[in-house]
């Protein structure tokens, strides 16, 4: 098959230009005769790919200078316990915003390490699902922090307003979001993601932290989980994930040479837009979020009729437009439309949608 578009949720599609780049130089790196894969970690080589890649995020986030950037291991789920062995101590305990499928796991792991307040915000309103507004969030005003997913992933729920925790350290898992609209780093104290979605590989989890919450781990974390040490030895603590790093910059050029996130996430709101327009549109297809809660980045859908699922997914990849199963959790139809998925995926997907809907439609 010449070209597809993939819609899986994760590891998802990255964009063409940044594989034939990282392709071109793959053994032979920037003439040292070798593959990146093959640089030690600490090599002057490296510490430029390493570098690089961090100021260019911190320039497409506008982080502030007192953050620190983690290049770290063990994906969205490791953080689901770091945050609490870092963030939280003996004695105090954290609120968890469940707003759908990953919160939920996130407060769960959290159990393990500490006391939790777990805080449910969704409802379900003439069939659609509601977020309750941050303001009536029963927060904890003494908690040691505030968990939250700005983007649930499965679910397909995104709360675009940042809630106001009046100074309990705000902690996101921005997994599916980062770098997919503006957000204002200060407003955090930590945001985390798992690269897989919108940054690169997976392998590579970014943690961004704000300094001055350092130094207050559990005495049993794990040193490859204690920001502290990591922020210590920039992230080589012990040997990183250098390829996904070096991947993961070469994804950072790649959106700065397209204006950065400002410039993509217009082009991810049309995008949106086109494939939820169609389908409130049609009696074929549906999505039961609230349309102020709905994914950008995630849009699940459900044919009215289930009895077609198979010939929905059977066609569609037929014509290239690959894994659009829905969450074994949620079922349905789910199209992750990252960064990398250009605007001709989606009206691709939207025609192919609108032919298999005229065939099956009764008249
Ligand atoms: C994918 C995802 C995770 C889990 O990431 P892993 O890297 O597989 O551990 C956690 N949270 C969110 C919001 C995700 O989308």
């Amino acid at each position: 098959m010449s070209q597809v578009f993939n819609f899986c949720a994760g590891p998802a599609m990255l964009p063409v230009e940044v594989m034939k780049k990282a392709q071109a130089e793959f053994v032979n790196w920037q003439d040292t005769g070798s593959s990146v894969m093959e640089l030690s970690h600490r090599s002057k080589e490296f510490l430029v790919v390493a570098a690089k890649a961090e100021a260019d995020l911190r320039d497409l986030m506008a982080i502030p200078e007192n953050y620190s950037v983690l290049f770290c291991h063990g994906g969205g789920r490791g953080q689901f316990s770091a945050v609490p062995l870092n963030f939280l101590p003996a004695g105090k305990s954290a609120d968890y915003i469940i707003s759908g499928s990953w919160s939920k796991l996130a407060a769960i792991e959290a159990e393990h390490y500490g006391q939790v307040n777990a805080i449910d915000v969704t409802d379900k309103v003439n069939g659609q699902i509601q977020v309750l507004p941050s303001e009536e969030w029963r927060l904890n005003p003494n908690a040691a922090f505030v968990h939250y997913c700005p983007n649930e992933t499965v679910d397909g729920i995104e709360i675009f307003d940042i809630p106001e925790t009046h100074g309990v350290p705000l902690v996101a898992d921005m997994s599916s979001t980062i770098l997919s609209r503006e957000i204002d780093v200060a407003k955090f104290g930590l945001i985390y993601a798992g690269a897989q979605k919108n940054i690169g590989p997976s392998g590579l989890t970014i943690v961004i932290v704000r300094n001055d919450l350092l130094g207050n781990a559990q005495l049993t974390t794990p040193a490859i989980m204690n920001y502290q040490v990591l922020a210590k030895s920039d992230s080589m603590y012990n040997t990183p994930p250098t390829y996904a790093w070096y991947l993961a910059g070469l994804v950072f050029e790649w959106l700065k040479e397209r204006g950065g996130v400002k410039e993509i996430s217009k082009i991810n709101k049309q995008k949106a837009e086109l494939l939820y327009g169609y389908i409130d549109e049609s009696a074929f297809y549906k999505n039961h979020i609230e349309a102020k809660y709905r994914s950008l980045m995630n849009v699940p859908f459900w044919l009215t009729d289930d009895s077609f699922n198979d010939e929905f997914l059977k066609q569609a990849e037929a014509q290239g437009l690959m894994a659009l199963q829905g969450h074994r959790m949620v079922g349905g139809m789910r199209a992750s439309i990252y960064n990398a998925m250009p605007l001709a995926g989606i009206t691709a997907l939207v025609a192919f949608m609108k032919e298999f809907s005229a065939k099956n439609s009764k008249s």
